[in-house]
Protein backbone atom coordinates (compact mmCIF):
# COMPACT_ATOMS: atom_id res chain seq x y z
CA UNK A 1 0.00 0.00 0.00
CA UNK A 2 2.00 3.08 1.17
CA UNK A 3 5.39 1.75 1.01
CA UNK A 4 6.83 0.94 -2.40
CA UNK A 5 8.85 -2.06 -1.35
CA UNK A 6 7.83 -5.10 -2.95
CA UNK A 7 9.97 -7.69 -0.65
CA UNK A 8 7.96 -10.37 0.63
CA UNK A 9 8.51 -11.22 4.13
CA UNK A 10 7.15 -14.29 5.92
CA UNK A 11 4.51 -12.77 7.30
CA UNK A 12 2.60 -11.76 4.08
CA UNK A 13 3.27 -15.56 3.13
CA UNK A 14 1.72 -16.20 6.98
CA UNK A 15 -1.24 -14.18 5.78
CA UNK A 16 -2.42 -17.59 4.03
CA UNK A 17 -1.69 -19.78 6.73
CA UNK A 18 -5.60 -20.55 7.13
CA UNK A 19 -6.05 -21.48 3.97
CA UNK A 20 -3.41 -24.21 4.06
CA UNK A 21 -4.39 -25.75 7.43
CA UNK A 22 -8.01 -26.11 6.29
CA UNK A 23 -7.56 -27.25 2.23
CA UNK A 24 -3.33 -27.55 2.25
CA UNK A 25 -3.51 -31.29 2.08
CA UNK A 26 -5.04 -31.34 -1.30
CA UNK A 27 -1.10 -30.55 -2.47
CA UNK A 28 0.02 -33.68 -1.50
CA UNK A 29 -1.93 -35.79 -3.88
CA UNK A 30 -2.13 -33.44 -6.31
CA UNK A 31 1.86 -33.65 -6.20
CA UNK A 32 2.22 -37.36 -6.61
CA UNK A 33 0.37 -37.64 -9.43
CA UNK A 34 2.16 -34.75 -11.30
CA UNK A 35 5.51 -36.55 -10.43
CA UNK A 36 3.62 -39.89 -12.09
CA UNK A 37 2.89 -37.65 -15.53
CA UNK A 38 6.28 -36.11 -15.24
CA UNK A 39 8.07 -39.41 -15.21
CA UNK A 40 5.96 -40.84 -18.12
CA UNK A 41 6.51 -37.38 -19.90
CA UNK A 42 9.90 -38.70 -20.56
CA UNK A 43 8.98 -42.25 -22.30
CA UNK A 44 7.25 -41.76 -25.68
CA UNK A 45 11.40 -40.03 -26.99
CA UNK A 46 12.89 -43.36 -25.82
CA UNK A 47 10.10 -45.51 -27.43
CA UNK A 48 10.22 -43.71 -30.69
CA UNK A 49 14.28 -44.05 -30.31
CA UNK A 50 13.77 -47.84 -30.12
CA UNK A 51 11.32 -48.04 -32.68
CA UNK A 52 13.99 -46.85 -35.04
CA UNK A 53 16.44 -48.89 -34.05
CA UNK A 54 14.23 -51.92 -34.38
CA UNK A 55 13.58 -51.16 -38.24
CA UNK A 56 16.88 -50.64 -38.99
CA UNK A 57 17.64 -54.16 -38.41
CA UNK A 58 17.49 -56.74 -41.39
CA UNK A 59 14.50 -58.63 -40.64
CA UNK A 60 12.33 -56.06 -39.03
CA UNK A 61 10.31 -57.93 -35.88
CA UNK A 62 6.53 -56.16 -36.68
CA UNK A 63 5.32 -57.85 -33.46
CA UNK A 64 8.67 -55.69 -30.92
CA UNK A 65 7.28 -52.74 -33.36
CA UNK A 66 3.61 -53.09 -32.78
CA UNK A 67 4.34 -53.64 -29.12
CA UNK A 68 6.00 -50.57 -28.45
CA UNK A 69 3.32 -48.20 -30.52
CA UNK A 70 0.62 -50.27 -28.01
CA UNK A 71 2.80 -49.12 -24.87
CA UNK A 72 2.91 -45.43 -26.39
CA UNK A 73 -0.59 -45.68 -26.96
CA UNK A 74 -1.21 -46.67 -23.27
CA UNK A 75 1.61 -44.16 -21.92
CA UNK A 76 -0.88 -41.54 -23.38
CA UNK A 77 -3.80 -42.35 -22.32
CA UNK A 78 -1.99 -42.99 -18.62
CA UNK A 79 -0.57 -38.96 -18.95
CA UNK A 80 -4.00 -38.10 -19.85
CA UNK A 81 -5.67 -39.85 -16.93
CA UNK A 82 -2.97 -38.82 -13.99
CA UNK A 83 -3.11 -35.30 -15.56
CA UNK A 84 -6.46 -34.70 -15.14
CA UNK A 85 -6.27 -35.71 -11.38
CA UNK A 86 -3.59 -33.20 -10.71
CA UNK A 87 -5.40 -30.62 -12.38
CA UNK A 88 -8.46 -30.85 -10.57
CA UNK A 89 -6.55 -31.33 -7.23
CA UNK A 90 -3.88 -28.32 -7.40
CA UNK A 91 -6.06 -25.88 -9.85
CA UNK A 92 -9.33 -26.70 -7.73
CA UNK A 93 -8.00 -26.10 -4.98
CA UNK A 94 -6.32 -22.68 -6.41
CA UNK A 95 -9.84 -21.53 -7.00
CA UNK A 96 -11.09 -22.71 -3.46
CA UNK A 97 -8.06 -20.25 -2.62
CA UNK A 98 -9.31 -17.39 -4.34
CA UNK A 99 -12.40 -18.13 -2.87
CA UNK A 100 -11.07 -17.58 0.33
CA UNK A 101 -8.67 -14.92 -0.34
CA UNK A 102 -11.91 -12.59 -1.25
CA UNK A 103 -14.20 -13.60 1.72
CA UNK A 104 -11.11 -13.24 3.75
CA UNK A 105 -10.96 -9.23 2.63
CA UNK A 106 -14.04 -8.64 2.66
CA UNK A 107 -14.59 -9.16 6.26
CA UNK A 108 -11.58 -7.54 7.11
CA UNK A 109 -13.12 -4.64 5.12
CA UNK A 110 -16.13 -4.60 7.28
CA UNK A 111 -13.99 -4.50 10.53
CA UNK A 112 -12.51 -1.82 9.07
CA UNK A 113 -13.02 1.76 10.69
CA UNK A 114 -14.34 4.95 9.22
CA UNK A 115 -10.89 6.39 9.41
CA UNK A 116 -9.50 3.61 6.98
CA UNK A 117 -11.89 4.29 4.47
CA UNK A 118 -11.15 7.94 4.60
CA UNK A 119 -7.55 7.64 3.05
CA UNK A 120 -8.33 4.53 1.03
CA UNK A 121 -9.53 4.43 -2.85
CA UNK A 122 -12.17 2.43 -3.71
CA UNK A 123 -10.26 1.88 -6.94
CA UNK A 124 -7.67 0.45 -4.90
CA UNK A 125 -10.10 -2.12 -3.12
CA UNK A 126 -11.25 -3.20 -5.68
CA UNK A 127 -7.88 -3.98 -7.25
CA UNK A 128 -7.51 -5.70 -4.47
CA UNK A 129 -10.18 -8.07 -4.47
CA UNK A 130 -9.95 -8.78 -8.28
CA UNK A 131 -6.46 -8.02 -10.18
CA UNK A 132 -4.12 -8.97 -7.23
CA UNK A 133 -6.58 -12.22 -5.68
CA UNK A 134 -6.40 -13.26 -9.57
CA UNK A 135 -2.45 -13.01 -9.37
CA UNK A 136 -2.26 -15.04 -5.99
CA UNK A 137 -4.51 -17.85 -7.63
CA UNK A 138 -2.50 -17.96 -10.66
CA UNK A 139 0.58 -18.31 -8.32
CA UNK A 140 -0.30 -21.03 -6.00
CA UNK A 141 -2.53 -23.06 -8.75
CA UNK A 142 -1.02 -22.77 -12.57
CA UNK A 143 2.12 -21.22 -11.95
CA UNK A 144 2.69 -24.07 -9.15
CA UNK A 145 1.66 -26.87 -11.10
CA UNK A 146 3.72 -25.70 -14.26
CA UNK A 147 6.83 -24.87 -11.76
CA UNK A 148 6.63 -28.53 -10.44
CA UNK A 149 5.76 -30.51 -13.22
CA UNK A 150 9.21 -28.70 -15.42
CA UNK A 151 11.00 -29.53 -12.61
CA UNK A 152 10.72 -33.14 -13.07
CA UNK A 153 10.17 -33.27 -16.46
CA UNK A 154 13.28 -31.30 -16.47
CA UNK A 155 15.13 -33.67 -14.23
CA UNK A 156 14.27 -36.79 -15.65
CA UNK A 157 15.18 -36.10 -19.51
CA UNK A 158 18.67 -34.59 -18.43
CA UNK A 159 18.96 -38.16 -16.70
CA UNK A 160 17.55 -39.98 -19.28
CA UNK A 161 19.93 -37.76 -21.54
CA UNK A 162 23.58 -38.47 -19.71
CA UNK A 163 22.55 -41.88 -17.80
CA UNK A 164 20.28 -43.49 -21.00
CA UNK A 165 22.29 -41.90 -23.72
CA UNK A 166 25.62 -39.93 -23.40
CA UNK A 167 26.89 -37.94 -20.81
CA UNK A 168 28.95 -36.12 -22.87
CA UNK A 169 26.44 -34.81 -25.61
CA UNK A 170 24.53 -34.51 -22.58
CA UNK A 171 26.80 -32.07 -21.49
CA UNK A 172 27.81 -30.28 -24.63
CA UNK A 173 23.83 -29.44 -25.52
CA UNK A 174 23.12 -28.36 -22.17
CA UNK A 175 26.10 -26.22 -21.49
CA UNK A 176 24.06 -22.76 -23.13
CA UNK A 177 21.20 -23.41 -21.03
CA UNK A 178 22.34 -21.73 -17.35
CA UNK A 179 22.82 -19.03 -19.46
CA UNK A 180 19.01 -18.89 -20.73
CA UNK A 181 18.15 -18.98 -17.36
CA UNK A 182 19.78 -15.96 -16.14
CA UNK A 183 18.64 -14.07 -18.98
CA UNK A 184 15.21 -14.53 -18.39
CA UNK A 185 15.54 -14.17 -14.87
CA UNK A 186 17.21 -10.89 -15.18
CA UNK A 187 13.90 -10.22 -17.75
CA UNK A 188 11.71 -11.49 -15.39
CA UNK A 189 12.99 -8.74 -13.05
CA UNK A 190 12.22 -6.17 -15.72
CA UNK A 191 8.56 -7.21 -16.65
CA UNK A 192 7.73 -6.98 -12.72
CA UNK A 193 8.49 -3.57 -12.31
CA UNK A 194 6.89 -2.79 -14.71
CA UNK A 195 3.58 -4.58 -14.17
CA UNK A 196 3.49 -2.35 -10.44
CA UNK A 197 3.01 0.77 -13.40
CA UNK A 198 0.16 -1.17 -14.99
CA UNK A 199 -1.59 -2.06 -11.48
CA UNK A 200 -1.43 1.44 -10.84
CA UNK A 201 -2.69 2.47 -13.71
CA UNK A 202 -5.21 0.47 -13.55
CA UNK A 203 -6.58 1.35 -9.95
CA UNK A 204 -6.69 5.19 -11.47
CA UNK A 205 -8.96 4.00 -14.05
CA UNK A 206 -11.13 2.12 -12.08
CA UNK A 207 -10.87 4.78 -9.70
CA UNK A 208 -12.48 7.22 -12.50
CA UNK A 209 -15.34 4.79 -13.74
CA UNK A 210 -16.41 4.24 -10.01
CA UNK A 211 -16.37 8.49 -9.59
CA UNK A 212 -17.86 9.02 -12.96
CA UNK A 213 -20.66 7.21 -12.28
CA UNK A 214 -21.55 7.80 -8.81
CA UNK A 215 -20.94 11.68 -9.77
CA UNK A 216 -23.00 11.41 -13.25
CA UNK A 217 -25.16 14.41 -11.47
CA UNK A 218 -22.91 16.48 -11.40
CA UNK A 219 -21.14 16.06 -14.15
CA UNK A 220 -23.91 16.49 -16.39
CA UNK A 221 -25.18 19.59 -14.51
CA UNK A 222 -22.03 21.47 -15.14
CA UNK A 223 -21.72 19.60 -19.01
CA UNK A 224 -18.38 18.48 -18.05
CA UNK A 225 -19.10 15.40 -19.82
CA UNK A 226 -16.46 16.27 -22.74
CA UNK A 227 -13.66 17.51 -20.26
CA UNK A 228 -14.55 14.47 -18.26
CA UNK A 229 -13.55 12.09 -21.27
CA UNK A 230 -10.97 13.47 -22.16
CA UNK A 231 -9.59 13.10 -18.67
CA UNK A 232 -10.42 9.51 -18.76
CA UNK A 233 -8.54 9.25 -22.29
CA UNK A 234 -5.39 10.36 -20.72
CA UNK A 235 -5.97 7.92 -17.88
CA UNK A 236 -6.15 5.28 -20.50
CA UNK A 237 -3.80 5.84 -22.56
CA UNK A 238 -0.89 5.79 -19.45
CA UNK A 239 -2.96 2.58 -18.85
CA UNK A 240 -1.91 1.25 -22.72
CA UNK A 241 1.31 2.84 -22.18
CA UNK A 242 2.16 0.71 -19.19
CA UNK A 243 1.08 -2.05 -20.48
CA UNK A 244 3.12 -1.99 -23.63
CA UNK A 245 5.63 -1.48 -22.28
CA UNK A 246 4.97 -4.62 -19.88
CA UNK A 247 4.57 -6.66 -22.94
CA UNK A 248 7.03 -5.29 -24.58
CA UNK A 249 9.57 -6.85 -21.95
CA UNK A 250 7.77 -10.34 -21.50
CA UNK A 251 7.85 -10.90 -25.00
CA UNK A 252 11.55 -10.79 -25.61
CA UNK A 253 11.59 -14.06 -23.56
CA UNK A 254 10.88 -16.02 -26.32
CA UNK A 255 12.95 -15.54 -29.50
CA UNK A 256 15.52 -15.64 -26.60
CA UNK A 257 14.69 -18.91 -25.60
CA UNK A 258 14.53 -20.18 -29.48
CA UNK A 259 17.51 -18.70 -30.47
CA UNK A 260 19.56 -20.73 -27.45
CA UNK A 261 17.99 -23.83 -27.87
CA UNK A 262 18.94 -23.48 -31.80
CA UNK A 263 22.15 -23.24 -30.64
CA UNK A 264 21.84 -27.04 -28.23
CA UNK A 265 19.84 -28.69 -31.10
CA UNK A 266 23.24 -27.93 -33.88
CA UNK A 267 25.68 -28.76 -31.27
CA UNK A 268 23.13 -31.60 -30.62
CA UNK A 269 23.10 -32.52 -34.96
CA UNK A 270 27.27 -32.10 -35.20
CA UNK A 271 28.11 -34.10 -32.26
CA UNK A 272 25.48 -36.97 -32.06
CA UNK A 273 26.01 -37.64 -35.77
CA UNK A 274 29.47 -38.22 -35.15
CA UNK A 275 28.54 -40.06 -32.26
CA UNK A 276 26.41 -42.25 -34.34
CA UNK A 277 28.72 -42.44 -36.86
CA UNK A 278 31.62 -44.09 -34.97
CA UNK A 279 29.38 -46.20 -33.61
CA UNK A 280 29.07 -44.93 -30.00
CA UNK A 281 25.14 -44.31 -29.60
CA UNK A 282 22.37 -45.98 -31.98
CA UNK A 283 20.53 -44.18 -34.36
CA UNK A 284 17.76 -44.86 -32.08
CA UNK A 285 19.83 -43.31 -29.07
CA UNK A 286 20.33 -40.01 -31.37
CA UNK A 287 16.24 -39.84 -31.77
CA UNK A 288 15.50 -39.92 -28.32
CA UNK A 289 18.01 -37.51 -27.23
CA UNK A 290 16.50 -35.00 -29.54
CA UNK A 291 13.39 -36.08 -28.05
CA UNK A 292 14.54 -35.20 -25.06
CA UNK A 293 16.21 -32.11 -25.96
CA UNK A 294 12.73 -31.02 -27.38
CA UNK A 295 11.07 -32.15 -23.88
CA UNK A 296 13.17 -29.70 -22.02
CA UNK A 297 12.30 -26.29 -24.10
CA UNK A 298 9.28 -26.46 -22.59
CA UNK A 299 10.41 -26.43 -18.82
CA UNK A 300 12.49 -23.87 -19.35
CA UNK A 301 10.01 -21.60 -20.84
CA UNK A 302 8.33 -22.37 -18.11
CA UNK A 303 11.24 -20.89 -15.78
CA UNK A 304 10.21 -17.05 -17.72
CA UNK A 305 6.31 -17.85 -17.36
CA UNK A 306 6.65 -18.90 -14.06
CA UNK A 307 8.82 -16.41 -12.58
CA UNK A 308 6.77 -13.42 -13.62
CA UNK A 309 3.32 -14.79 -12.71
CA UNK A 310 5.22 -16.03 -8.94
CA UNK A 311 6.79 -11.73 -8.91
CA UNK A 312 3.37 -10.97 -9.81
CA UNK A 313 1.96 -13.36 -7.13
CA UNK A 314 4.05 -12.38 -4.34
CA UNK A 315 3.72 -8.55 -4.84
CA UNK A 316 -0.35 -8.76 -4.78
CA UNK A 317 0.48 -11.16 -1.58
CA UNK A 318 2.35 -8.15 0.15
CA UNK A 319 -0.43 -5.50 -0.76
CA UNK A 320 -3.22 -7.90 -0.22
CA UNK A 321 -1.33 -8.57 3.23
CA UNK A 322 -0.85 -5.14 4.06
CA UNK A 323 -4.53 -4.26 3.70
CA UNK A 324 -4.97 -7.47 6.56
CA UNK A 325 -2.43 -6.56 8.79
CA UNK A 326 -3.94 -2.75 8.80
CA UNK A 327 -5.80 -3.19 12.20
CA UNK A 328 -9.14 -1.25 12.94
CA UNK A 329 -9.05 1.80 15.28
CA UNK A 330 -12.21 0.89 16.89
CA UNK A 331 -12.40 -2.26 18.46
CA UNK A 332 -14.40 -3.86 21.53
CA UNK A 333 -12.76 -3.24 24.83
CA UNK A 334 -10.82 -5.89 26.30
CA UNK A 335 -11.43 -5.54 29.95
CA UNK A 336 -14.28 -3.47 31.95
CA UNK A 337 -16.38 -4.52 28.69
CA UNK A 338 -19.83 -3.37 30.05
CA UNK A 339 -22.75 -5.75 28.42
CA UNK A 340 -25.59 -4.02 29.74
CA UNK A 341 -28.23 -2.16 27.91
CA UNK A 342 -28.53 1.28 27.16
CA UNK A 343 -31.18 3.48 28.93
CA UNK A 344 -30.65 6.60 26.82
CA UNK A 345 -28.68 8.46 28.71
CA UNK A 346 -25.31 10.18 27.33
CA UNK A 347 -23.09 12.79 28.36
CA UNK A 348 -20.27 14.54 26.84
CA UNK A 349 -17.82 15.73 29.15
CA UNK A 350 -15.31 18.76 27.47
CA UNK A 351 -15.04 16.85 24.30
CA UNK A 352 -12.70 18.18 21.66
CA UNK A 353 -11.51 15.85 18.63
CA UNK A 354 -9.94 16.43 15.41
CA UNK A 355 -9.73 14.02 12.62
CA UNK A 356 -7.12 11.12 12.24
CA UNK A 357 -4.21 12.31 9.92
CA UNK A 358 -4.33 11.23 6.80
CA UNK A 359 -2.64 12.22 3.21
CA UNK A 360 -3.83 15.44 3.76
CA UNK A 361 -3.23 16.96 7.31
CA UNK A 362 -5.90 18.46 9.09
CA UNK A 363 -4.70 19.80 12.19
CA UNK A 364 -7.96 22.17 13.12
CA UNK A 365 -10.09 20.44 15.67
CA UNK A 366 -13.50 19.96 14.39
CA UNK A 367 -15.11 19.86 18.00
CA UNK A 368 -13.94 21.84 20.54
CA UNK A 369 -14.72 21.34 24.80
CA UNK A 370 -18.58 20.20 23.64
CA UNK A 371 -20.30 19.40 26.46
CA UNK A 372 -23.98 18.23 27.48
CA UNK A 373 -25.81 15.85 28.99
CA UNK A 374 -28.89 13.55 27.58
CA UNK A 375 -31.12 12.32 29.80
CA UNK A 376 -32.73 9.27 29.44
CA UNK A 377 -36.08 10.11 27.39
CA UNK A 378 -35.33 13.60 26.15
CA UNK A 379 -33.91 15.34 23.32
CA UNK A 380 -31.26 17.63 22.55
CA UNK A 381 -31.25 19.62 18.90
CA UNK A 382 -27.81 20.66 17.46
CA UNK A 383 -27.83 23.80 15.51
CA UNK A 384 -25.23 24.69 12.90
CA UNK A 385 -24.00 25.86 9.62
CA UNK A 386 -22.30 23.15 7.27
CA UNK A 387 -18.38 22.33 8.57
CA UNK A 388 -19.29 23.34 12.13
CA UNK A 389 -19.18 19.77 13.76
CA UNK A 390 -22.95 18.69 14.09
CA UNK A 391 -21.85 15.29 12.31
CA UNK A 392 -18.78 14.97 14.07
CA UNK A 393 -20.73 14.90 16.60
CA UNK A 394 -23.23 11.85 16.02
CA UNK A 395 -19.84 10.16 14.96
CA UNK A 396 -18.26 10.60 18.30
CA UNK A 397 -21.76 9.22 20.11
CA UNK A 398 -21.61 6.46 17.66
CA UNK A 399 -17.56 5.87 18.15
CA UNK A 400 -17.51 5.57 14.20
CA UNK A 401 -14.00 7.63 15.29
CA UNK A 402 -11.94 7.37 18.44
CA UNK A 403 -13.07 10.35 20.91
CA UNK A 404 -10.67 10.86 23.68
CA UNK A 405 -10.69 8.66 26.79
CA UNK A 406 -13.15 10.01 29.40
CA UNK A 407 -14.84 12.38 27.07
CA UNK A 408 -17.98 10.38 26.06
CA UNK A 409 -20.44 8.32 28.56
CA UNK A 410 -23.47 6.21 28.40
CA UNK A 411 -25.01 5.71 31.40
CA UNK A 412 -21.80 7.35 32.99
CA UNK A 413 -19.98 4.16 31.31
CA UNK A 414 -16.99 5.60 29.12
CA UNK A 415 -17.72 4.77 25.64
CA UNK A 416 -14.67 2.89 25.41
CA UNK A 417 -16.12 0.37 27.73
CA UNK A 418 -19.08 -0.36 25.83
CA UNK A 419 -19.16 -3.35 23.64
CA UNK A 420 -19.96 -1.82 20.04
CA UNK A 421 -23.01 -3.99 19.68
CA UNK A 422 -24.72 -2.95 22.99
CA UNK A 423 -23.33 0.44 21.29
CA UNK A 424 -24.75 0.14 17.99
CA UNK A 425 -27.78 -1.78 18.77
CA UNK A 426 -28.98 0.97 21.11
CA UNK A 427 -28.38 3.87 18.87
CA UNK A 428 -30.71 4.42 15.78
CA UNK A 429 -28.93 6.89 13.52
CA UNK A 430 -29.86 8.29 10.37
CA UNK A 431 -26.87 9.58 8.35
CA UNK A 432 -27.20 12.41 6.25
CA UNK A 433 -26.45 11.22 3.11
CA UNK A 434 -29.45 8.68 3.93
CA UNK A 435 -28.01 5.25 2.17
CA UNK A 436 -30.17 2.87 0.69
CA UNK A 437 -29.35 -0.40 -0.90
CA UNK A 438 -30.42 -2.09 -3.87
CA UNK A 439 -32.94 -4.01 -2.42
CA UNK A 440 -36.47 -3.69 -1.85
CA UNK A 441 -38.06 -0.93 0.49
CA UNK A 442 -38.83 -3.36 2.71
CA UNK A 443 -35.64 -4.57 3.11
CA UNK A 444 -33.97 -1.29 3.21
CA UNK A 445 -35.86 -0.78 6.36
CA UNK A 446 -35.68 -3.90 8.13
CA UNK A 447 -32.00 -4.75 7.38
CA UNK A 448 -31.27 -7.46 9.03
CA UNK A 449 -32.62 -6.53 12.33
CA UNK A 450 -35.33 -9.27 11.81
CA UNK A 451 -38.07 -6.88 12.17
CA UNK A 452 -41.39 -8.76 11.63
CA UNK A 453 -43.74 -7.18 8.15
CA UNK A 454 -46.07 -5.26 11.16
CA UNK A 455 -42.75 -3.62 12.80
CA UNK A 456 -41.83 -2.32 9.69
CA UNK A 457 -45.22 -1.33 8.56
CA UNK A 458 -45.44 0.44 11.86
CA UNK A 459 -41.99 2.02 11.52
CA UNK A 460 -43.00 3.25 7.89
CA UNK A 461 -46.25 5.04 9.22
CA UNK A 462 -44.23 6.84 12.12
CA UNK A 463 -41.95 8.10 9.60
CA UNK A 464 -44.62 8.98 7.71
CA UNK A 465 -43.71 7.10 4.06
CA UNK A 466 -46.49 4.56 4.79
CA UNK A 467 -48.70 6.34 2.54
CA UNK A 468 -46.24 6.94 -0.15
CA UNK A 469 -44.95 3.22 -0.11
CA UNK A 470 -48.43 2.00 -0.69
CA UNK A 471 -48.85 3.87 -3.65
CA UNK A 472 -45.94 2.05 -5.64
CA UNK A 473 -46.67 -0.55 -7.66
CA UNK A 474 -45.45 -3.65 -5.61
CA UNK A 475 -45.48 -1.78 -1.99
CA UNK A 476 -42.99 -2.87 0.24
CA UNK A 477 -41.74 -5.19 -2.13
CA UNK A 478 -41.05 -2.13 -4.49
CA UNK A 479 -36.75 -2.45 -5.57
CA UNK A 480 -35.14 0.53 -5.17
CA UNK A 481 -32.39 1.14 -7.51
CA UNK A 482 -28.42 1.49 -7.05
CA UNK A 483 -28.62 4.11 -4.19
CA UNK A 484 -32.33 4.79 -4.38
CA UNK A 485 -32.42 7.02 -8.19
CA UNK A 486 -36.06 6.43 -8.15
CA UNK A 487 -37.25 7.88 -4.76
CA UNK A 488 -37.25 11.41 -4.37
CA UNK A 489 -34.65 12.88 -1.34
CA UNK A 490 -37.51 13.26 0.97
CA UNK A 491 -38.89 9.80 0.38
CA UNK A 492 -35.34 8.52 0.96
CA UNK A 493 -34.59 10.36 3.92
CA UNK A 494 -37.65 8.95 5.59
CA UNK A 495 -36.89 5.64 4.25
CA UNK A 496 -34.01 6.12 6.44
CA UNK A 497 -35.78 7.30 9.42
CA UNK A 498 -38.06 4.30 9.49
CA UNK A 499 -34.38 1.97 9.41
CA UNK A 500 -33.52 3.70 12.40
CA UNK A 501 -37.35 3.29 13.99
CA UNK A 502 -37.47 -0.67 13.77
CA UNK A 503 -34.83 -1.11 15.96
CA UNK A 504 -36.43 0.69 18.59
CA UNK A 505 -33.63 2.43 19.76
CA UNK A 506 -32.68 3.77 22.87
CA UNK A 507 -31.15 6.89 21.48
CA UNK A 508 -32.47 8.19 17.83
CA UNK A 509 -29.97 10.13 15.92
CA UNK A 510 -31.24 12.23 13.28
CA UNK A 511 -28.46 14.07 11.42
CA UNK A 512 -30.26 16.25 9.27
CA UNK A 513 -32.43 13.39 8.55
CA UNK A 514 -35.90 16.31 8.08
CA UNK A 515 -33.84 18.94 5.50
CA UNK A 516 -35.65 17.26 1.95
CA UNK A 517 -38.77 16.95 3.68
CA UNK A 518 -41.44 19.98 3.53
CA UNK A 519 -42.34 21.52 6.95
CA UNK A 520 -45.70 20.00 6.99
CA UNK A 521 -44.08 16.50 6.57
CA UNK A 522 -41.54 17.49 8.85
CA UNK A 523 -44.12 18.60 11.84
CA UNK A 524 -45.72 15.27 11.09
CA UNK A 525 -43.15 13.07 11.97
CA UNK A 526 -42.27 15.49 14.86
CA UNK A 527 -45.84 14.61 16.07
CA UNK A 528 -45.41 10.78 15.47
CA UNK A 529 -41.78 10.48 16.96
CA UNK A 530 -43.36 12.75 20.39
CA UNK A 531 -44.73 8.96 22.02
CA UNK A 532 -41.76 7.44 20.94
CA UNK A 533 -39.66 10.32 23.12
CA UNK A 534 -42.17 10.65 26.09
CA UNK A 535 -41.89 6.79 26.11
CA UNK A 536 -38.36 7.01 27.72
CA UNK A 537 -36.60 7.30 24.14
CA UNK A 538 -33.89 9.98 23.57
CA UNK A 539 -33.03 11.95 20.66
CA UNK A 540 -30.35 13.75 18.88
CA UNK A 541 -31.44 15.72 16.44
CA UNK A 542 -28.95 17.39 14.14
CA UNK A 543 -30.29 20.63 11.85
CA UNK A 544 -29.64 23.48 9.84
CA UNK A 545 -33.00 24.45 10.24
CA UNK A 546 -34.93 25.96 13.35
CA UNK A 547 -37.76 24.44 12.63
CA UNK A 548 -36.61 20.96 12.99
CA UNK A 549 -35.36 20.95 16.64
CA UNK A 550 -37.25 23.57 18.18
CA UNK A 551 -39.29 21.21 20.69
CA UNK A 552 -36.27 19.77 21.73
CA UNK A 553 -35.24 19.87 25.69
CA UNK A 554 -32.05 21.61 24.91
CA UNK A 555 -30.77 23.12 22.09
CA UNK A 556 -27.09 23.83 20.99
CA UNK A 557 -25.87 25.90 18.64
CA UNK A 558 -22.42 25.01 17.25
CA UNK A 559 -20.08 27.08 15.43
CA UNK A 560 -16.97 26.39 13.96
CA UNK A 561 -16.26 23.43 16.31
CA UNK A 562 -17.23 25.29 19.42
CA UNK A 563 -20.75 25.45 21.33
CA UNK A 564 -21.40 29.09 21.15
CA UNK A 565 -25.18 29.12 22.84
CA UNK A 566 -27.49 26.04 24.54
CA UNK A 567 -30.79 26.40 26.52
CA UNK A 568 -34.64 25.74 25.10
CA UNK A 569 -36.32 27.65 22.08
CA UNK A 570 -37.76 30.06 24.38
CA UNK A 571 -34.43 30.90 25.87
CA UNK A 572 -32.33 31.07 23.06
CA UNK A 573 -34.62 33.29 20.71
CA UNK A 574 -34.41 35.23 24.26
CA UNK A 575 -30.82 35.29 23.90
CA UNK A 576 -31.27 37.03 20.70
CA UNK A 577 -28.22 35.64 19.36
CA UNK A 578 -26.91 33.31 16.10
CA UNK A 579 -30.15 30.94 17.31
CA UNK A 580 -32.35 33.74 16.97
CA UNK A 581 -30.75 35.83 13.83
CA UNK A 582 -31.41 31.98 12.15
CA UNK A 583 -34.87 31.32 13.15
CA UNK A 584 -35.98 35.12 12.13
CA UNK A 585 -34.22 34.73 8.99
CA UNK A 586 -35.72 31.37 7.79
CA UNK A 587 -38.95 32.37 8.99
CA UNK A 588 -38.99 35.14 6.64
CA UNK A 589 -38.27 33.03 3.49
CA UNK A 590 -39.42 29.71 2.89
CA UNK A 591 -36.60 29.36 0.38
CA UNK A 592 -34.02 29.97 2.90
CA UNK A 593 -35.20 26.82 5.12
CA UNK A 594 -33.98 25.20 2.43
CA UNK A 595 -30.30 26.79 2.08
P1 LIG B 1 -21.40 19.44 9.73
O1 LIG B 1 -22.02 18.11 9.89
O2 LIG B 1 -21.81 20.42 10.76
O3 LIG B 1 -21.61 19.99 8.37
P2 LIG B 1 -18.93 18.02 10.05
O4 LIG B 1 -19.04 17.46 11.42
O5 LIG B 1 -19.22 17.10 8.94
O6 LIG B 1 -19.82 19.32 9.92
O7 LIG B 1 -17.47 18.60 9.84
C1 LIG B 1 -16.80 19.38 10.81
C2 LIG B 1 -15.36 19.63 10.37
O8 LIG B 1 -14.65 18.41 10.32
C3 LIG B 1 -15.25 20.22 8.99
O9 LIG B 1 -14.20 21.16 9.02
C4 LIG B 1 -14.88 19.06 8.11
O10 LIG B 1 -14.07 19.49 7.06
C5 LIG B 1 -14.12 18.16 9.04
N1 LIG B 1 -14.36 16.76 8.69
C6 LIG B 1 -15.56 16.14 8.59
N2 LIG B 1 -15.42 14.84 8.29
C7 LIG B 1 -14.09 14.61 8.19
C8 LIG B 1 -13.29 13.46 7.90
N3 LIG B 1 -13.84 12.27 7.66
N4 LIG B 1 -11.95 13.60 7.88
C9 LIG B 1 -11.38 14.79 8.13
N5 LIG B 1 -12.07 15.92 8.42
C10 LIG B 1 -13.41 15.84 8.45
MG1 LIG C 1 -23.10 17.09 8.57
Amino acid sequence: MKDKKTKVAWEDVAVLKGFFRQHGWRYFPGIIFLIAQASMDVIPARLLGDAVDLMREDVIDTHAVLMKLIYMVVIAAAIFITRTIWRSFLNGNARRMEMWLRKTLFSHLQRMDMGFFNFQKTGDLMAYAINDVNAIRQTFGPAFALASRSLFVGIFSVLQMTTGIDWRLAVLCLLPIPLLLVLITKLGRVTRTRFKKVQEAFAAVSDRVQENISGIRVIKAYAQENAEVERFETLNETMRDTNVSMVKASSAMSPMVTFIFGISFTVCLIYGSHLVRTGQITLGDFVAFNGYLTLIIGPVQAVARVTNVLQRGLASLKRFSDVLHAEPAIIDPKVNKHEGELTGQVELRDLSFTYPVGKHPEVRPALHNVSFNLPAGKTLGVLGHTGSGKSTIASMLLKMYNPPVGTVFYDGVDIHDISLDTLRNGIGYVPQDNFLFSATIEENISFYSGATHEEVVQAAKLADIYDSVMEFPEGFATQVGERGVTLSGGQKQRISIARALVKKPKLLILDDSLSAVDAKTEQTIWGNLRPLFESGTSGVIIAHRVSALMHCDEIIVLEKGYVVERGTHEQLMALDGLYAATAKKQESGEADAHE
